[in-house]
This record gives C-alpha cells, structure tokens and sequence, in this order.
C-alpha cells in the first residue's frame, strides 16, 4: 500500500526548508557532521524530504549538526561549530567583538538557519532534546511529535527507539501545515503509528479540543499541569520568570493551572543517556570502512600493532570522540557484567517514566492495551526548556563537559515516553533567549501545537 495521500493541511509551495544532515537527501551529501559520512550521498531521499517536495516545498539545503546527532551544543562536528545567530539587543559591544554563543544541538544549524532568516522553517531530529533545546536557544518555535507520526526512513539511526523528526520555524502558527503533510502512516517505516492508533489518537485528542473552547482570548476548559521536578537545581532562577508570565496570562484567560508531580523525572536523564548510547554502539556498529563509511586507510608507515588493521584505523579516525565516547558507553552497558544493572534498569525507568506521564494526563495513553480516562488528569504539562540560556562556545564544560549532558535533564522525560513536546519562544533573559515548553498526551500533536499557539 502506498503512502496515504497527502490532501490535508496548506501546501507549502514557495516555502524554503532546511534539512538536518542526518537525513538522506539524493540533492544533497549527507555527511551527518562526520568523516565517516563526508562524502555520502543517498539514493533515495528520507520519506520527510519526497513528502515536503511532494507539497511544493523547496528544499534550500543542508544544516550542520553534532556528529550523527550527538551532543547538546553542535560543536561536534565535521564542518565545525554553529554559532547561534541571536545578538543581544542589550549588548554594547560591537557584535564581531562579542563572544559566541552555541545554538544548542544537536540539531543547532537547523535552529540557526531559522533563527537568521535563511529559510522558512527547518527539519531536524530530536532524540533527546535536539530540536527543543536549540530552539530555546535561538528564540525560534521547535516541535518534536508523538515517536511514530513522523516517518524515519532515510533518518540516519542514532537511536531507534527514541528518534524523531522535529520542525523548526519562527514561531509555532508555522509549524501545523508542516506537520500536517508530514504526519502520516509510512509503511516503510517498522515504527511508523499504525492508522488505527492516529485515530484512536486523533479521537481522544478530539475530546479534549472539545472541552477546551479554544478560541482566541479564551483559554476556559484548559488544564495546565505543572511538574515540581522541572525545576532542578540545576535551573537558572531567571529563566523561571517567562514561564510565570506566561501561566499569569494563561490562567487570567480562564486556564487551570494545577501544580503536580512526576517523581521518575529524576532518574530519567541517566536512563537516556544508557539507553541512547547502548542504541548508538548498536548503529555505530555498521560504519566499518567495508560495507559502510569511508575508508580511511593507515598511513603508510603507521604503527600496525596499534592500527592493526582497516576497521580499528577507520573507526578511530572516521568517528569523533564524542561518538567514540558513546560507543564506549553504549557497548559496556551492553556487557554481560553491566547489562542487568545498566541496559535493564534504564529500561524498568523508562517504563516508569511513562506510567508518571499517564498518571496525571486526562486522555489516555493511544498505544497503551487499556486506555484508561482520568476526568481530573490535566491537558498539558509546562516547564522551562532547558535549565538556561545558550552556553558560551569557550565554556567547554557547557558545550562538551558533564554540564552538556545536564542541559538535556528536562528534554529527555518526554522522549523516553515518546510524547509530543513543544518548545516555544518565551522571551529574553539578559537579553537572551529562553522557551517554554508544552508536553501532552502520546497522540495529542494537534493540542500540544494549539496551547503552543495561544500562549505564544
Ligand atoms: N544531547 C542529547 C544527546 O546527545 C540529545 C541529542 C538528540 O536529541 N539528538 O544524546
């Protein structure tokens, strides 16, 4: 059966769309940030790439990233650093004197090309935070849908169970016509929703637009829930202060705002960052110099017993260290030794993770065997988008340290659970941008990307 035609949402002709270069375009290389990739070109394009052209898209190009999406801050990669675009109305340096700041990652240069006006929106993927957190970062709106509304085929595999394609425009009224084309049943995707489960989805998603009369300057019906564990200690107190601006506004529009907990968030971050890298080794695996990834073959000369042969030599200079890190991490969890307390316990998190989520939702989980409605669950979940603003590029700690992985502490629940999870611009913090961001229900897109449009 061939994909289901694409007759809803607006077309997109004479919209220019960036893609993130881990996605496989025939127009294009796609290197995804690595030498292992720097001269790979696709025989086909990514289901997203055929459906945008397919609705008058015009593909403008490729955006660097981190290295097969790996990092917070795109400053791993092959084509070197992204710099966020942003420039500080409050600063009085003279802007080529300033210091740089990251755009977030990994998919930075999707947020950047956005954010500076290069195209009309962007495509990139999020894992673990790599859509939300660049855009908090650059000040743009960033969408990561329910894992499986999206087709990941020519989606370069980071981690299979948890990726996803985002979309990036300037601000979130953007975003649905996009989502809308890109939306649908692929069935050359394994992972790919099912329609039964859009429907089931899309009704239960329909009861809850229905008790929300969500017309503009109203926001009567809707509840906002709001997790204690989104504010770590981590936070920057500042960054605190759009988000209450925004439930100030909300709840004077006829918005319950009710305070709530989701006591797993706390072991999620760890549970990603085991799950994403025993995932990573997996898919790293193939990038072999024989089958796959450029060859990268020893110098003549070189130190054999060290280099001993082809595979050892281009996997140690085809990857960069933050992959080679993940490999490493990701292959030990895997070990007999760690795999019991590591592999499977991350696991039995995410599992919690996703059983707090459901706990305090009204709608039911879709995908769940038996959906069950709480009448006194909440719509939607806000919290700060990341625990600050962008990080400057000479602070190493914030852009590759343990401090990296810590800006994805409030971006990695969602995806652990898959559910749809929205950043939009909320505003400057010393001049900086920071979001907010929107987390709903498994299936309930249409709501996350609606709250993101009247709050914003
Ligand atoms: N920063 C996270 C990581 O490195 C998330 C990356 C992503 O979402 N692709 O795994």
């Amino acid at each position: 059966m061939p994909l289901e035609s694409v007759t809803n949402g607006t077309p997109l002709t004479n919209k220019t769309i960036a893609i993130k270069d881990n996605i496989c375009t025939t127009q294009f290389l796609t290197t995804c940030g690595s030498r292992m990739l720097q001269n790979f070109r696709s025989p086909y394009d990514a289901t997203v790439v055929r459906l945008l052209e397919e609705a008058g898209a015009h593909i403008t190009g490729k955006t660097n990233c981190d290295e097969f999406g790996m990092g917070s801050a795109n400053i791993h990669s092959i084509h070197g650093t992204v710099v966020n675009p942003h420039q500080s109305p409050f600063s009085s340096v003279p802007w080529h004197e300033r210091e740089e700041r990251s755009p977030g990652g990994s998919s930075g240069g999707s947020a950047a090309a956005v954010a500076a006006g290069m195209c009309d929106a962007a495509i990139g993927t999020d894992t673990g935070g790599s859509v939300r957190l660049p855009a908090s970062y650059c000040g743009v709106a960033g969408f990561k849908p329910s894992y499986g509304m999206i087709s990941r085929l020519g989606v370069v595999s980071y981690a299979d169970s948890l990726d996803c394609v985002g979309i990036l425009a300037k601000t979130t009224a953007e975003i649905p016509s996009i989502y809308s084309i890109l939306s649908v049943f692929d069935e050359r995707d394994p992972t790919s929703a099912r329609p039964e489960i859009r429907k089931r989805a899309s009704d239960f998603t329909q009861e809850l637009l229905d008790s929300w009369d969500c017309q503009p300057g109203t926001m009567d019906g809707l509840t906002i829930g709001i997790p204690q564990e989104y504010f770590p200690k981590e936070l920057n107190d500042c960054t605190v202060k759009p988000l209450r601006q925004i439930l100030d506004v909300a709840s004077s529009l006829g918005a319950k705002i009710v305070p709530l907990s989701l006591p797993m968030t706390q072991y999620a971050l760890s549970a990603y960052y085991v799950i994403a890298s025993a995932e990573a080794s997996s898919n790293m695996a193939r990038y072999d110099g024989i089958q796959y990834g450029t060859r990268i073959q020893p110098p003549h000369g070189a130190d054999t017993r060290k280099v001993s042969n082809v595979y050892a030599y281009t996997r140690s200079h085809g990857f960069g260290h933050e992959v080679q890190k993940r490999i490493l991490l990701g292959t030990y969890a895997l070990t007999a030794d760690a795999f019991d307390n590591y592999f499977l316990q991350a696991q039995r998190i995410r599992r919690l993770v996703t059983s707090d989520f459901d706990s305090v939702f009204r709608a039911p989980n879709p995908l769940s065997a038996n959906p069950v409605k709480k009448p006194h669950g909440v719509d939607v979940l806000l919290h700060p988008s990341a625990v600050g603003t962008a990080p400057f590029l000479s602070d190493s700690n914030a852009t590759s340290g343990l401090d990296s992985y810590v800006q994805d502490v409030l971006t990695a629940p969602a995806s652990l659970a898959g559910l749809p999870a929205l950043s939009v611009p909320a505003g400057l913090v010393a001049g900086w941008p920071v979001g907010v961001s929107i987390v709903g229900q498994w299936g309930s897109d249409e709501l996350v990307l609606k709250v993101g449009q009247a709050i914003e």
